[in-house]
């Protein structure tokens, strides 16, 4: 089990006890939770455990492991991308991390699950969430396995499905008029004022936690080798700074060598990509987009909430900062649909339009081991595509007919 010794402040290092507290008093920086890890972990503790994320237990912020509220997220296919290698112009060492095939179709549900069950493990009375569309899902999902009640609040023009997906599972959904953002400050004060849980806001030190299981499960499956490069979708940036922190967590730990090498490529849509704007301005500062203008809505983040941190990692990590239009990311989801048979909703697209600039540009050697994260599934945003896709009309079922059709 994970053993927590702090929350610590990632500004000044202040140390707090690990209750239900998520910024600085000091400075109001964000806390991140520091633990005891156990010295006996080898790289074949895992080994033989069960195929999702909680095989990982003891690196995770859960006490007891009767609380641990599981959907069976996580451990989901590292998929060789020959097809698409070639595609983009003969990478031989192309690796899909496919997170599109969690129980609610992106990868919130590791995020989710673990603020769900730590919620669990706190005696919270109900959790909820602020969402770009996919976390309303996961929260709504692992809320409902715990039998506990949920509050999303997402913008109000979201895709229809990811409404209808979250409310199935039973949770309240308050359809904000407006953006992410200011749904996201709706949920802030109604969470501390209420006492619910909103996972990626007063639950966020244990929230990011879940996702740094991207970066363990992808060590493991190169069999504990370090990739060279790895391309991550940004929104608020909890993900890529996740899976940067457990990169060096199994380094501290001694599963994995040196990671001083490992370069990280952040990819934001272009309408809404405030990281990729100041990196390429080389600038401290991150300016909220105000009106978030993207197919990917669900990285249509105006102001994220780990931008800055974002762009310390990419300092740190030899990093690169991309963007991608509307029409590129539909080539990326059609790119990927047609060589590797993944269907990823625009997120993922944006993942692989800027994979595929980065290797035209000459940024990425046709050697270096690459891993793409898709992170969410293409049944969730299809309106985003069908657009460019051939418009059918009905034909009797006559088989000539149909036979004339068919060169
Ligand atoms: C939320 C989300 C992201 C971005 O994650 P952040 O932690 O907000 O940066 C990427 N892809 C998908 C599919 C998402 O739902
Ligand atoms: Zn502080």
């Amino acid at each position: 089990m994970g053993i927590i010794q702090s929350l610590q402040c990632r500004e000044c290092r202040k140390e707090y006890e690990p209750r239900f507290r998520y910024v600085c008093e000091e400075c109001f920086g964000p806390l991140d939770v520091i633990y005891n890890f156990p010295s006996n972990i080898r790289k074949n503790t895992f080994e033989s455990r069960e195929k999702n994320y909680w095989r990982y237990f003891e690196l995770l912020p859960i006490a007891d492991k009767n609380n641990i509220v599981s959907l069976n997220a996580g451990f989901t296919p590292l998929q060789q991308g020959n097809r698409l290698g070639i595609r983009l112009g003969g990478m031989k060492n192309l690796f899909i991390k496919n997170d599109s095939v969690n129980p609610t179709f992106s990868f919130k549900d590791r995020p989710a699950g673990v603020a769900v069950s730590r919620a669990k493990e706190t005696k919270l009375k109900a959790v909820g969430c602020a969402s770009t569309g996919n976390l309303a899902s996961a929260t709504a999902a692992h809320a409902a396995k715990a039998a506990l009640p949920c509050y999303i609040f997402a913008p109000s023009d979201i895709e229809n499905i990811k409404i209808a997906q979250a409310l199935s599972y039973g949770a309240e959904y308050v359809a904000v008029d407006g953006t992410y953002d200011d749904a996201n400050r709706v949920a802030s004060v109604i969470g501390d004022s209420k006492g619910i849980g909103i996972v990626n806001i007063n639950m966020r030190p244990y929230y990011v936690e879940g996702s740094k299981t991207l970066a363990y499960e992808v060590a493991e499956q190169l069999n504990w080798h370090v990739p060279d490069h790895l391309i991550i979708p940004v929104g608020s940036g909890a993900m890529l700074n996740a899976i940067c922190k457990g990169f060096e967590e199994l380094h501290n730990l001694g599963l994995i060598d040196s990671i001083t090498n490992l370069k990280i490529t952040a990819a934001q849509p272009h309408g809404c990509a405030p990281v990729v704007d100041a990196f390429k301005k080389k600038s401290d500062e991150v300016i909220p987009v105000e009106k978030p203008e993207t197919i990917a809505k669900s990285l249509a983040i105006g102001d994220p909430g780990d931008g800055l941190y974002v762009l310390r990692r990419l300092r740190q990590y030899n990093g690169i900062a991309e963007e991608a239009t509307n029409n590129e990311i539909i080539d990326g989801i059609l790119i990927l649909a047609k060589t590797e048979g993944l269907f990823t909703e625009p997120a993922g697209g944006v993942s692989i339009a800027v994979l595929q600039k980065l290797v035209e540009e000459g940024k990425i050697d046709r050697d270096e081991t690459v891993v793409c994260y898709i992170t969410g599934n293409g049944l969730k945003a299809t309106e985003a595509i069908t657009s460019v896709l051939p418009k059918l009309s009905a034909v009797k079922p006559d088989v000539q007919t149909v036979s004339a059709m068919i060169r």
